[in-house]
């Protein structure tokens, strides 16, 4: 069943959450063990990361630098379709702009489509870890929005070659991504809620969040999207931290604060295990204001490790 469908029935809100595909070379069965607990609080959907390739540098033996290119965490359309025939369960595979040309896309929907999937998320992508900046692949997207328009076009029945014949027509649910406290490219929050719209009206379906530790920070962007003109489902992503270090590599690699009543919790624990406690504590809190906020989800990053969501499923589903 498509996403935004799911929303339109569920008289509360949906559990939801995302997994990392494993690094290259782990066994399947890490993912399952990290879905397997969280399968008691019935997921609505489970959504899969895309990971684009990256450069690296390899020590040659006499002694130079050899540039490959390398594929960390291949696999999302192979292990999305692995879970849905598992588990049962809805499926929403990210796709994204980046190391994509526009018939890369279009193959890479006709695989989903075939495999039965009619929801995905359409992103741009970060740069890869090398670049500062995300540069698009020659013929391909610069922006997550002209992907959501290819998606809408497949789904009217129309291909890149106009030439084709007996096309069928895709039935894909788009998500999209958003931030509330701006995304890092951004010169400003209102030139960010201009493309937002959009991106939007291209076609989305529904928004899903970056993670963020201040629920204000959602509610003001649901209001600020409101008097946008943006009506569609905005679903909070939430991480609970897991550990002291992630008061200072969240913000940084986020671009999103961290409020000073939790840092200072963090702050005083003595290790990774009492950060992780007051972690699902924090991300336990937010979960229940946003359940009296109403939202029609909740989404959990779970970053390959899903114990610490286990326990804030139990206080909220
Ligand atoms: P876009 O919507 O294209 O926006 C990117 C930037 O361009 C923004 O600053 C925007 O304001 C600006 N912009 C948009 N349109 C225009 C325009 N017409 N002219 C000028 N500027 C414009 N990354 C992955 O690689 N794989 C994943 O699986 C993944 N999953 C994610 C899941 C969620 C819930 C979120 C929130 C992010 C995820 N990301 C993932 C990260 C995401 O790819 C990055 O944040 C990326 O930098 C932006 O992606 P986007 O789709 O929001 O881009």
């Amino acid at each position: 069943m498509k996403v935004c469908e799911l929303f339109k029935k569920s008289k509360k809100p949906l559990f939801t959450f995302e997994i990392l595909p494993p690094l290259k070379g782990v066994n399947i069965s890490t993912i399952y063990d990290a879905i397997e607990p969280l399968m008691e609080f019935d997921p609505a959907y489970i959504n899969v990361t895309y990971h684009q390739q990256e450069t690296v540098y390899k020590k040659r033996q006499d002694g130079l630098l050899e540039k490959k290119v390398v594929s960390k965490r291949p696999g999302t359309v192979a292990i999305s379709a692995a879970i849905k025939f598992k588990y049962k369960v809805e499926i929403v595979p990210h796709l994204i702009c980046g190391g994509f040309t526009k018939e890369d896309t279009e193959d890479a929907l006709i695989d989903l489509h075939f495999l039965g999937f009619n929801n995905v998320l359409a992103l741009r992508g970060d740069p890869p870890k090398t670049e500062r900046f995300f540069r698009p692949e020659e013929g391909g997207h610069k922006y997550a929005i002209d992907m959501v328009k290819q998606i809408q076009q497949m789904n009217k029945g129309i291909y890149l070659d106009s030439d084709l014949q007996n096309v069928t027509k895709t039935d894909f649910c788009v998500g999209i991504a958003a931030y509330p406290e701006k995304h890092a490219e951004s010169p400003n929050k209102e030139i960010d809620m201009k493309y937002l719209k959009e991106k939007v009206d291209a076609g989305a379906d529904y928004i899903v969040t970056q993670m963020f530790f201040d629920n204000n920070k959602y509610y003001d962007f649901v209001n600020s999207c409101r008097k946008e003109g943006i009506n569609i489902p905005i679903i909070p992503g939430i991480k609970p931290i897991t550990s002291l270090n992630d008061i200072k590599s969240i913000p940084k690699i986020f671009h999103i604060d961290i409020p000073y009543e939790f840092m200072k919790t963090i702050e005083n624990c003595k290790n990774n295990k009492e950060a992780a406690e007051a972690g699902i504590e924090w991300a336990t809190y937010q979960s229940k204001e946003l359940v009296k906020f109403g939202v029609p989800s909740i989404h959990y990053f779970t970053i390959g490790y899903s114990q610490n969501i286990v326990r804030i499923a139990k206080e909220i589903f």
